[in-house]
């Protein structure tokens, strides 16, 4: 036995055979991508079922692994590269950013520090700087790309511990978000140490952005009791109905309360590269962070989160830890971002940004966003033109919420015909929504995001809402 044929099982011929075949597939998968059902349609257990319980014991041909990848895998995936995928909100990928993972993956470095690979560092900072005036954030924020916005959310709230640090200790803490803020928000909050009862989900109101005026009385009554206020999360775009909490006013009350604010605006913030968006940032000058992220809607496989922040000193103050091992020269010119996050390993991700934004250019991907918004527009007026359906919110910028709400329907039974009808709308495979809830009742959401969608596949979707809902109708 040689070390060698074991441990490395292609030699370059064969690496170079398979890497063609490979591009075939995935050039191939995205031409007939629209051929699966969006939403997969495998029931639990069943690729563990034609899975091999042990590992193998001897090395198998590359092309049976390939084969069985093609028989096995697709089928049991949900296609977020699918036109019709109108769930959630999208993770997007397009073919610039697919090539600048195939090269990731071929040079596979560990970017932890600017020596261990200087470009990746230096391709970094120039993709924040891109990013940065392409939003219209502010020219002096700096940038830093974290795995996801969870990530960078969990950052903010570490940072805004330790700017708070000294007043007081951690469970005196005191935190704030809106009821309608994303799930990650939370979870960031407790793993950061602010005590659950602490943890304050401020009102909203009809448009389910956060009330200031409830978010300044719960920082006074928490003051009253003794607590310290440390950060706020304000969202915009929030993920049940694109939300946007203003910036401006919470941002005069973070001001002038000495609190740490960070804007969540994970999938929302590639639309402010649109000059008719912008507005949404009016208040941005009194926020410390800002995350976003590319691998929503800007065309950027996932993962990739572009946090910007004020000024770092709190979150590196929190995070730096310098043993011998990672004391390499330092150059005034270099940013470090290994005290920027949570893992001290980092991903090359600037690479697919570079191959985005350039292949792409400004003007390409603003009008990819603006024709999404338009579209959303669009059905939108359709359904508040039709009987049977009712539009709940938006359209906030490409999210809309709606029901199914036939006259003939007592409005309490109508939560459970809507989860009967995305249950067959998802079964059915053709587009895939996912639900939401405005005022403790059943929406469906329609988001439209996904780099391969165009009008046609919109206007289908509604086509097949339409007829499904109207066959549930005559079943029941
Ligand atoms: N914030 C908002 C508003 C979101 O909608 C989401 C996910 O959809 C997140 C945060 C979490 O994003 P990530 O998966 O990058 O952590």
């Amino acid at each position: 036995m040689t070390g060698s044929k074991m441990t490395d099982s292609l030699d370059p011929g064969a690496f170079r055979r398979h890497a063609h075949e490979v591009a075939d597939w995935i050039a191939d998968y995205f031409e007939k991508v629209e051929g699966f059902p969006v939403r997969s349609q495998a029931q639990p257990g069943e690729l563990l079922a034609a899975l091999p319980s042990s590992p193998p014991e001897q090395p198998e041909p590359m092309k049976r692994i390939l084969a069985d990848f093609r028989q096995l895998i697709p089928p049991g995936m949900t296609h977020w590269q699918h036109p019709s995928f109108f769930a959630f909100f999208p993770a997007n990928s397009s073919p610039p950013s697919v090539l600048a993972e195939m090269l990731t993956a071929g040079m596979a470095a560990q970017c932890m520090l600017w020596e261990t690979s200087p470009a990746a560092n230096e391709l970094e900072a120039r993709m924040m700087e891109w990013l940065r005036e392409l939003l219209g954030l502010p020219h002096d924020w700096k940038g830093v790309i974290q795995d996801s916005a969870s990530g960078a959310t969990l950052c903010a709230m570490l940072a805004a511990r330790e700017r708070a640090r000294g007043k007081t200790v951690v469970d005196r803490l005191a935190f704030y978000t809106s009821a309608e803020a994303n799930s990650s928000v939370q979870k960031g909050a407790r793993i950061a140490g602010f005590p659950l009862d602490c943890i304050r989900r401020v009102a909203t109101d009809q448009r389910q952005a956060m009330r200031p005026g409830a978010l300044a009385k719960a920082i006074e009554a928490d003051r009253a009791a003794g607590l310290t206020p440390a950060g706020v999360v304000a969202t915009l775009g929030t993920t049940g109905t694109g939300a946007m909490d203003p910036l401006a006013e919470i941002g005069a009350i973070c001001q002038r309360e000495n609190i740490y604010l960070h804007v969540d605006a994970a999938w929302a913030g590639s639309a402010l590269m649109l000059p008719e968006c912008q507005h949404l940032l009016n208040g941005i000058e009194h926020a410390d962070s800002f995350v976003f992220n590319p691998h929503k809607w800007m065309f950027t496989n996932f993962d990739c989160s572009a946090h910007f922040l004020k000024n770092p000193e709190s979150l590196q103050r929190s995070l730096s830890i310098n043993p011998v091992y990672l004391q390499n020269t330092r150059d005034e010119q270099i940013t470090e971002y290994r005290d920027f996050g949570i893992s001290l390993g980092r991903r090359f991700r600037a690479l697919k940004l570079w191959f985005v934004i350039r292949s792409f250019g400004a003007e390409g991907l603003r009008e990819k966003i603006r024709e999404h918004i338009a579209w959303a527009k669009e059905l939108a007026q359709t359904i508040q033109n039709s009987e049977d359906f009712e539009l709940v919110t938006g359209p906030n910028l490409a999210l809309i919420t709606w029901r199914y709400a036939p006259k003939n329907r007592a409005p309490k039974t109508l939560d459970d015909l809507n989860k009967r009808l995305l249950k067959a709308i998802n079964d059915d495979g053709r587009l895939y929504l996912t639900p939401g809830a405005v005022n403790g009742r059943l929406v469906i959401r329609f988001s439209i995001g996904q780099t391969r969608t165009e009008a046609r596949h919109v206007r289908q979707a509604w086509r097949i809402i339409q007829e499904t809902a109207s066959s549930l109708q005559h079943s029941s």
